[in-house]
């Protein structure tokens, strides 16, 4: 297998993903991985959403069902404890509260404002999309987070590449580069094949035309699962197809565990 960690699974708190959480580690040990990082949608302390992301009060059974389930696989695997979580300048003192109480931050910008439940997932505007960059590279710059997921979470249901998405990435390739943060190939969607898009068949990540332009700066790169069922660990095969989609970009890939 190419990558034995994994820093990005999901749980059944977020309300999206499915499966019990030893089901996870089961899975990770068989598929190979040394280990393995949990880092469910992050809770907002004054927003519910429960088909997004967990409630503030699940922090504390969530972080002790991972260090129960260390316990018990101690010697098989290695077992972090994180969140996945968007990053706003208002909710900056929340976050420091929230890594302090875990072992990493991972930066997913899933949406504009953190009151609602709009996300990035539809065709965006060229104002959306360079929200989208000026909200990533903030979240870069408060060094609170260990990678960026899915920097390209945008390209999911974009019709086309627009000079907004082409700025967007430069922003974000520049920042990465500036602020040594590495950036997430994420194999999510590989499974469910490409889709149609007015540009033409394409996986919705990792993309291309938005590679591309990462590829350009001197940043470093690992695979992410974003596992949201214990089978999706099982596809260690979904790392060699994005590992070849973006082969001829000269990518530096981190080899070593981060964490
Ligand atoms: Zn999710
Ligand atoms: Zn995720």
């Amino acid at each position: 297998m190419i990558q034995d960690f994994n820093y990005h699974t999901h749980t059944y708190r977020c309300g999206h993903a499915v499966g019990s959480d030893e089901e996870y580690v089961q899975a990770a040990i068989k598929a190979g991985y040394k280990i393995l990082g949990f880092s469910d949608h992050g809770p907002k302390r004054n927003f519910s959403n429960p088909r997004s992301h967990m409630e503030w009060s699940q922090i504390d059974e969530y972080l002790s069902s991972i260090a129960a389930l260390q316990e018990k696989y101690r010697g098989q695997i290695r077992l972090l404890a994180g969140f996945e979580t968007e990053y706003y300048p208002q909710l900056h003192d929340e976050k420091v509260e929230l890594k302090s109480r875990c072992d990493y931050l991972l930066l997913g910008q899933h949406s504009i404002v953190p009151e609602t439940t709009s996300s990035y997932f539809h065709n965006n505007t060229d104002e959306e999309i360079l929200t989208y960059g000026r909200q990533v590279c903030q979240g870069l710059e408060s060094g609170l987070f260990t990678y960026l997921c899915h920097p390209d979470l945008i390209m999911y249901r974009q019709e086309r590449f627009t000079d907004a998405c082409a700025q967007a990435a430069e922003m974000i390739g520049r920042k990465a580069a500036e602020t040594n943060t590495p950036l997430e190939i994420n194999v999510h969607r590989i499974a469910k094949g490409k889709s149609e898009y007015a540009e033409g068949l394409r996986y919705p990540y990792p993309n291309r035309e938005f590679w591309q332009i990462l590829a350009r700066y001197p940043v470093r790169c690992l695979f992410g699962v974003d596992a949201h069922d214990p089978s999706q660990l099982l596809r260690t095969e979904d790392l060699e197809i994005a590992k070849a989609e973006l082969e001829d970009l000269g990518l530096s890939l981190i080899e070593q565990p981060i964490l």
